[in-house]
């Protein structure tokens, strides 16, 4: 394999600032690579014992150690060891602290005593929620409607010991939060190349371009890929194109920020593709070979979409189109990508099979710099069910409760926030509190949500540095690892990791289940899976993994191309241009046709430092506490705001109130929104409540101190949607 501890490893990123500033403090005593993975204690200047585990903060899984102060956190940081974050976290991660010591985590399971919503609770032992849940369950099960057993989570979640619990109940409602953001991508990409998600092999790359995704803020695969991105831009020179509405921090660290129209990226990749088909610059043999389409087939097919109209439609003159399709298809291995603000729009689909045509048109598929396939490790593969096929997207799941009278009898949402997350929020807040569509709701989370607010029992949530799990994400060196969670500290109060939770519910329910479940512990099953691995196979290396949180084949070299031995998981075993809709196809808004004047297209994007879910973590809110309205300057002058100015947007589902900021980093019709804040639950800094805490709040130094906080910030109601009335107001 690539060797690991090569040149670049060696260097400390802006995010491993953390270890700089440690070694800085010891006078270069010891070596600042030394320092990496360690963490000193500012009182005994002892090294701090650390347990190396995963971060859950975001689906990128980065390998982290947590640093004990006797038996408290003391600090988080990366794990040098690990092969696709290198040892750099993000301020999330670090701030990973705060959600063990948030004055408001849930500490105990409550029952709901008064009116749904009304807010009274009182505790209850784990064995009666566990018991009122498994009887629950059991009846389902028993009468054969597992559907009516519903559970809420997203992808990361959905896998391990939990997803060896919900297999007991075969067409079980399984919602997939994760889909909320990424539908469109996944099932594109699926439906091209049997992938869900590329994996971009970032340091030996030459030219990104870039579709409205911001890997150097917030990305599905943050830290591990824009380390490597950042990389290729020094080491390969290579050139990044951002074409966004909106002034990202990505955008403005490109060579080139291209203010696109929002929903027109589509029309922009096939005028593209369009010209390097009429060019003649297409790898020929990649698209007759590995292929589903013949090229005179596809030619014919994009002469429809010239460089003239993508620019009436885009807004981007098309010389700029014509060029970025030439320097791409010249500067290989080039990658086209995209991120979630293509993926949201109803066109996503078609957008982002256009975005993969220009991959396969270089023929830069699994390619050394190009977009791979996903190297992982197939963990705790026993026969999964699959989510129900029939199973509307999660948003469409609360319509279809309320207006097809779809049955639930137990729904049971993991560290899942729908309430506040949806895009109308007010409905479906009307369908969690009805009791007659949902008689009965568990909601586990380290918080109180929004969504717990509405439900009969809440039950607290272990966070990462609590709890085991196992992850194999897609690798970023091309060789396949393991990573293991494991507990750093004891869990806070009587806080339980899901798979806990699911082991002791197959104890109380019927043999076939609690068979299926015949574990120890959680750590057992852990074992046991990772024993399937050859080279993890006894205990003597399943000790090593926990001492190094990361295991992979040191004698594997990245291997490209996988798809000449094992071709494509599609119906042809090809790279599918042509799907079973046809070739990709622009299809325009039809929202954003006919746009009176002071129509203004929203757009919602996300900061490095903030999360809804996230929203409570004290180092996290002193950073990023207020949101603005982003507003181009020419758009403000025609609507005659000013900066500061209160403005309210209006949509088809409701108004907010907020303050504009005047900027050139937007495209003139569109207005923008950061998502995460605006709770009117989730813990009293989530809500910019005043109050003063009595309680330990741990600093980066361990120290412990009682602390006040007092944090003012701006509420608002956060609404999704693409399109809102700009309307001027002082308030
Ligand atoms: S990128 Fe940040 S939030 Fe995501 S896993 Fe890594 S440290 Fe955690």
């Amino acid at each position: 394999m690539k060797e690991i501890n090569r040149r670049k490893f060696l260097k400390i990123g802006t995010l491993g600032a953390t270890a700089i500033s440690f070694g800085a403090s010891f006078g270069g005593v010891i070596p600042i690579v030394g320092m990496r993975g360690r963490n000193v204690s500012m009182f005994t200047s002892k090294f701090r014992k650390g347990i190396p585990t995963i971060c859950n903060l975001c689906p990128n899984r980065c390998g982290v150690i947590g640093f004990l102060r006797y038996e408290d956190l003391a600090a988080i940081q990366g794990n040098p060891h690990h092969i696709n974050n290198q040892g750099k976290i993000c301020a999330r991660g670090i701030a990973g602290v705060n959600q063990v010591y948030d004055p408001d985590r849930l500490l105990h399971p409550l029952k709901r005593v008064g009116a749904r919503g009304e807010g009274k609770w009182k505790k209850i032992s784990w064995e009666q929620a566990l018991t009122e849940i498994s009887n629950r369950l059991q009846t389902i099960n028993n009468e054969n409607r597992n559907h009516e057993f519903v559970f809420h989570t997203d992808t990361q979640n959905y896998r391990g010991l939990a997803r060896r619990f919900l297999n007991n109940f075969e067409n079980a409602t399984i919602l997939n939060s994760s889909a909320l953001n990424d539908l469109n991508k996944t099932t594109a990409q699926k439906s091209i190349w049997g992938e869900e998600r590329e994996i971009i092999d970032a340091e030996n790359c030459r030219y990104f371009l870039n579709f409205g995704s911001n890997p150097f803020e917030s990305h599905s695969y943050f830290v591990s890929f824009n380390q490597r991105l950042a990389e290729a831009r020094i080491n390969n020179y290579a050139k990044l194109i951002t074409m966004d509405p909106l002034l990202s921090n990505t955008a403005g660290k490109s060579d080139e920020w291209i203010p696109i129209k929002p929903g027109t990226d589509g029309i922009v990749a096939l005028a593209m593709a369009n010209v390097i088909v009429q060019k003649g610059l297409y790898d020929a043999e990649f698209i007759s070979r590995w292929t589903n389409i013949p090229i005179s087939q596809l030619k014919s097919h994009l002469s429809q979409y010239t460089i003239e109209k993508a620019a009436k439609i885009s807004a981007i003159d098309a010389a700029t189109i014509e060029r970025i399709a030439i320097e791409f298809a010249a500067n290989r291995p080039a990658v086209a990508f995209s991120g979630s603000g293509v993926a949201q729009h109803v066109n996503g689909f078609e957008t982002e099979r256009s975005i993969m045509l220009l991959n396969a048109l270089v023929g830069n598929i699994d390619k050394k710099g190009g977009v791979c396939l996903a190297r992982t490790y197939q963990l705790n593969d026993f026969s999964p069910i699959e989510i129900n096929e029939n199973e509307p997207s999660t948003v469409q799941f609360f319509e279809r409760i309320k207006k097809e009278k779809q049955k639930v009898d137990l729904y049971f949402a993991y560290k899942n926030n729908p309430v506040y997350e949806y895009p109308d929020c007010n409905f479906t807040q009307q369908v969690m509190k009805d009791e007659s569509l949902m008689p009965f709701t568990v909601v586990m989370d380290t918080v109180k949500s929004e969504t717990a607010a509405l439900a009969d029992l809440i039950l607290p949530a272990a966070t990462f540095v609590e709890s085991w799990d196992l992850d194999s994400t897609p690798s970023f060196e091309m060789v396949p690892f393991v990573s293991l969670a494991q507990p750093v500290i004891k869990p806070h109060g009587q806080a339980l990791s899901l798979n806990d939770v699911f082991l002791k519910l197959s104890r109380r329910m019927g043999e076939s289940i609690s068979n299926s479940m015949n574990y120890e512990s959680v750590e057992d099953f852990i074992k046991q899976s990772v024993a399937q691995i050859p080279g993890l196979s006894d205990e003597k290396q399943f000790n090593k993994l926990k001492k190094q949180g990361i295991w992979y084949d040191k004698n594997a070299n990245p291997e490209y191309e996988l798809y000449k031995k094992q071709r494509f998981a599609t119906r042809s075993r090809k790279f599918e241009i042509a799907g079973s809709n046809g070739l990709p196809k622009y299809e325009p808004i039809t929202e954003h046709i006919n746009v009176s004047k002071n129509e203004l297209f929203l757009i919602s994007y996300s900061t490095n430092v903030m999360r809804q879910d996230l929203t409570n973590l004290k180092w996290l809110a002193e950073i990023n506490h207020t949101n603005k309205a982003l507003i181009n300057a020419k758009t403000a002058r025609r609507l005659r705001i000013a900066e500061g100015d209160y403005v309210m947007l209006e949509s088809e589902i409701g108004k907010i109130v907020i303050k504009a900021h005047i900027t050139q980093g937007i495209y003139p019709g569109a207005i923008a929104i950061s998502k995460g804040l605006g709770h009117w639950e989730y813990g009293r800094i989530a809500q910019s409540k005043k109050f003063k805490v009595k309680t330990r709040i741990q600093n980066l130094s361990g120290g412990k101190r009682m602390a006040t906080a007092l944090i003012p910030i701006l509420l608002f109601q956060f609404l999704s949607t693409h399109r809102a009335k700009g309307r001027r107001g002082r308030m």
